[in-house]
């Protein structure tokens, strides 16, 4: 759906003279669509595209030095004029000859095949070539009969280079020609696209299914099949391109995974991951990748993978630098990193640099089992307190804290196992936490363990006043790092009560399980008593009025955790 229209009937011009405003730098305005803006060299071939609207960056955005000279724009999904072709092509000359590069459709075909006939009567030299690289198409015997999708810009951007290298007309008809012989593309869609101004979309996918070789023109795909997860989809694309290797390819490719309007760049790096290790299994070397929106379809869900089957001329002319509003190469700044320098990918692994004194080594493997018993109490609750932070926050609280005491539980045993003492584990514990929770809690969780194993130490002995003084630097750092004070709506209310009669049942010579249990039910009492408050700190002040009758999701987790805590003693 289209969002921000004036009238409809106007949208292709606005569309245009708006991307011409935010990009003098690189074009300006003729009839028919959008010239260089920069001086070419003289004599140079000229590379003209275009086709309709709704491709963003197709075409119009590689307007500019290294890429193409000119782009005829149409209006959204409908072939430009042959007048058009001809006015843009004219102005894009620059006395070389000029190559017309579009994609292979009936009406473009017609359109640019007249503009080619006058340019030719006015005495210019000219080519004509159509990128045929959707395999779904057509079968492979037809290849000439082929749609031309996302490979588009493969061919182009080749193309563009042996032209700004200098190559005669001929030269450059060449790599067009070889370039899109050598390029593949299949791709998937979702859900489909709606024309600016319409209600309905041109065509839909059954939920949960995704429509296998699309067309960017609002074509539904040839067939439906389930959707899957990204790697399913990987594996599709990866497998059709793989059955159409071109003759003599070699194995060095370029990939570029491209975004048809709105899938999420975020779920084309998932699914690039997917795509890199299929192609590495197949024994394909990706010698660049690409991920992003290169031929779009206005707001249709969906991808394509397109491969272009290098060989050293078109491996040179693929990394050539060009600079235009969408897609720019720019000469390297700086060289590539030396192959010996390497970096930790992973975490640094826990060990155990001391064994602790037998009290502190005991005192460890308690604190292994309770984070075990809070692993599991949090589990249960995941989705209770991620609906509790959704009521004014993110929805995350649950998968945070679930995330965050399922490592620490598992690094502690480990520790502990080692022969750790408490400060060291609960270090161990206090960064995994913080690495794996994500949010505010989880940075505080991670500290506070922290602080409390260094107020107990590897050799001391853990005694009760050890206990009660563990549990005032876990507040003590909470609430440094915070910054939060009771009634802020936050952890801090149920922290508080739990540390004082925690102290208060020590000091008075309480059990050390007695002393928790009070010190629990306190917990548990603040933290419903919470509800009344309105939130003062984190993420839920914001929308704080909202969460009021609510209790803080942090102060719920945390009584829910002292409280399961003590089982394990
Ligand atoms: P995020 O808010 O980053 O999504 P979580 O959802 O995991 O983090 O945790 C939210 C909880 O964190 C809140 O309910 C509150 O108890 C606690 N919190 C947030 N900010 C603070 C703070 N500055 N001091 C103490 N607790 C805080
Ligand atoms: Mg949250």
């Amino acid at each position: 759906m289209t969002h921000l229209v004036n009238d409809p009937v106007d949208f292709s011009a606005e569309l245009v003279d708006g991307f011409i405003q935010a990009n003098t730098r690189y074009v300006r305005p003729v009839y028919g669509g959008v010239v260089r803006s920069t001086q070419s060299k003289a004599g140079k071939v000229a590379i003209v595209t275009g086709g309709g609207l709704g491709h963003y960056p197709g075409f119009m955005g590689w307007v500019g030095p290294g890429l193409v000279d000119g782009a005829v724009t149409g209006k959204v999904f409908a072939s430009p004029a042959a007048s058009q072709v001809h006015s843009v092509a004219k102005a894009a000359d620059h006395g070389g000859g000029i190559m017309l590069a579009f994609l292979n459709y009936s009406g473009d075909m017609l359109q640019f095949g007249m503009a080619a006939e006058l340019l030719k009567a006015d005495g210019f030299d000219v080519r004509s070539a159509a990128v045929t690289d959707d395999v779904a198409s057509a079968p492979i015997e037809e290849s000439a009969k082929r749609r031309g999708i996302a490979g588009g810009l493969a061919v182009l951007k080749v193309t563009s280079a042996a032209a700004e290298a200098g190559r005669s007309l001929d030269e450059v008809e060449a790599v067009c020609n070889k370039a899109n012989s050598r390029t593949r593309t299949c791709g998937i869609a979702f859900s489909g696209c709606t024309l600016p101004g319409s209600a309905e979309p041109l065509f839909e996918v059954t939920p949960g299914k995704m429509a296998v070789g699309l067309g960017v023109h609002g074509e539904p795909g040839i067939y439906e099949t389930d959707l899957g997860t990204a790697d399913d989809v990987a594996q599709l694309l990866v497998e059709k391109l793989m059955d159409e290797v071109p003759e003599g390819a070699g194995k060095r490719v370029v990939a570029l995974l491209n975004g048809l309007g709105s899938a999420k760049y975020e779920e084309l790096f998932v699914t690039f991951t997917s795509v890199t290790s299929k192609l590495r299994a197949a024994g394909i070397e990706i010698v660049d990748g690409q991920v992003g929106e290169f031929m779009t379809s206005l707001d249709m869900g969906g991808l394509s993978l397109t491969l272009l089957w290098l060989d050293d001329e078109l491996e040179d002319l693929w990394f050539a630098p060009c600079d235009s509003a969408a897609y720019s190469r720019p000469a390297p700044l700086d060289p590539p990193l030396d192959a010996s320098v390497t970096f930790n990918t992973e975490p640094e692994p826990l060990t155990v640099a001391r064994q602790g004194s037998e009290s502190s080594r005991a005192a460890a493997q308690q604190i292994a089992a309770a984070l075990g018993v809070i692993t599991d109490v949090l589990g249960v609750n995941e989705s209770m307190l991620g609906d509790l932070d959704a009521v004014a926050g993110d929805g995350d609280h649950g998968a945070g804290m679930a995330r965050g005491s399922a490592a620490a539980a598992e690094a502690a045993a480990q520790l502990a196992a080692d022969g750790a003492g408490a400060q060291t584990t609960l270090a161990g514990a206090g960064a995994r936490w913080t690495e794996h929770s994500g949010g505010a809690s989880g940075a505080l969780w991670g500290a506070a363990l922290t602080a409390a194993g260094n107020s107990l130490g590897d050799d001391r002995d853990v005694d009760a006043a050890a206990q009660v003084a563990a549990v005032r630097a876990f507040v003590d750092s909470m609430m440094n790092l915070g910054g939060a004070q009771v009634g802020d709506k936050t952890i801090v209310d149920a922290l508080v009560p739990f540390a004082d009669v925690f102290a208060s049942g020590i000091d008075g010579g309480t059990s050390f399980t007695d002393a928790w249990r009070r010190a629990s039910a306190a917990a548990d009492e603040a933290a419903s008593g919470t509800s009344a408050l309105v939130p003062r700190m984190g993420r839920a002040r914001v929308l704080g009025e909202r969460s009021v009758g609510s209790p803080d999701p942090g102060a719920i987790s945390f009584a829910l955790t002292v409280k399961a805590a003590v089982t394990s003693a």
